[in-house]
């Protein structure tokens, strides 16, 4: 690192630090690369999105500096999966080359004791001088070092290797289990949710929770059979996702629970939101394909709760369960508050 290497490193930290304090940033590794990259300031698409976020919500809820993170800078380092996979593809190859090159030299080795014993056959027949004899067994020797060495090497190599997979197998563990997606869905998962909920409720921005429920579900299951039942789980996540706006961020809570959180908008405004959610539902039809059976009537109830002063994520979820709960107890299909 030169010296202006290092003066521009301090100053980015110094403008990075107080930037997530200020957005209720968590000190985490990732989160200190992307603010570092960001007051850098060299990848523009970078600085948008996180803008736009901050814009949105006020600080930075951990699941949005997450994925940045994924998508801008884990990409181009070596914590990306697919850096991981490829770094145990290149281990794998290098014992690989390194087997077979002990091969080579092993089979130069029988080659070369072949040769010696045909010289040594030629002692009696041709009556080699002592040197030569000398000669060729000093050759064996020096053979048989360099295929013990290469063996040796081979040998730690292996270990090596094995250690730095097991490391790389954790890793990816690791980063797999941090994934941010609820896998039948693509939403954000539960874990992603009580994170992001968590940041916001303690940093009192102004938001609300909308929580939904799929109606009848159970009977609905029961019907088409179970798989069916994920399809129009998945159906009713892609409508959800492509409904969201101005920042809206929605999680897959439980199995046929979806979370929304709507930044920086009355409960008049996400009220209206979770109303016009209701009605896309409603209108969803969707294709049984064993049966080739249009499936409608398939409809959502929802709880909307506005975040109070002081209030916390605890709280605001049971707040929006219970209007969730009275929208089904009066009849399912509606939102709650009227
Ligand atoms: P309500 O209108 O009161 O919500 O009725 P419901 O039957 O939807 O309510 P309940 O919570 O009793 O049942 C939810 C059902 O959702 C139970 C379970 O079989 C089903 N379910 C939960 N997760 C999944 C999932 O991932 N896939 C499928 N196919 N079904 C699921
Ligand atoms: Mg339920
Ligand atoms: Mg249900």
């Amino acid at each position: 690192m030169t010296d202006d290497d290092f003066k521009k490193s301090t100053a980015n930290l110094k403008k990075a630090v107080p930037l997530m304090m200020k957005h209720h940033v968590a000190a985490t590794p990732a989160n200190y690369a992307l603010w570092y990259t960001y007051v850098d300031n060299v990848i523009p698409q970078l600085n948008r999105e996180l803008d736009n976020v901050i814009g949105n919500y006020g600080v930075c809820p951990p699941a949005s500096g997450a994925q940045l993170y994924n998508n801008h800078i884990a990409s181009r380092a070596e914590t990306d999966m697919h850096d991981l996979r490829a770094n145990i593809e290149i281990l794998v190859n290098e014992v690989a080359s390194s087997v077979s090159d002990t091969l080579t030299d092993t089979s130069q080795f029988s080659k070369m004791i072949d040769k010696s014993f045909e010289s040594l056959e030629r002692v009696e027949d041709e009556s080699m001088s002592l040197e030569e004899v000398m000669k060729v067994i000093r050759q064996l020797v020096v053979e048989s070092r360099e295929i013990r060495h290469s063996t040796r090497f081979l040998n730690s190599q292996l270990e090596t290797a094995t250690n730095e997979i097991q490391q790389l197998k954790s890793q990816l563990a690791e980063v797999q289990q941090d994934a941010l997606f609820d896998s039948l869905t693509s939403l954000y998962n539960r874990r992603a949710f009580d994170g992001d909920l968590n940041t916001l409720c303690r940093s009192e921005q102004k938001m609300c929770l909308i929580l939904a429920d799929i109606d009848h579900f159970k009977s609905f299951n029961d019907t088409y059979g179970h798989l069916f039942g994920d399809t129009v789980i998945k159906a009713i996540a892609r409508r959800i996702q492509l409904s969201c706006r101005d920042g809206i961020h929605a999680y897959r809570f439980g199995g046929e629970e979806f979370a929304l959180i709507v930044p920086n908008k009355s409960l008049r405004i996400a009220r209206q939101f979770a109303e016009s959610l209701r009605r896309a539902i409603e209108k969803l039809s969707i294709k049984d394909r064993r049966t080739s059976e249009q499936i409608g009537n398939i409809t959502i109830s929802l709880g909307v709760a506005e975040l109070q002063p002081g209030e916390s994520a605890n709280s605001l979820i049971d707040r929006a369960d219970k209007l969730l709960y009275e929208a089904k107890e009066l009849g399912r299909n509606r939102v709650m508050p009227l």
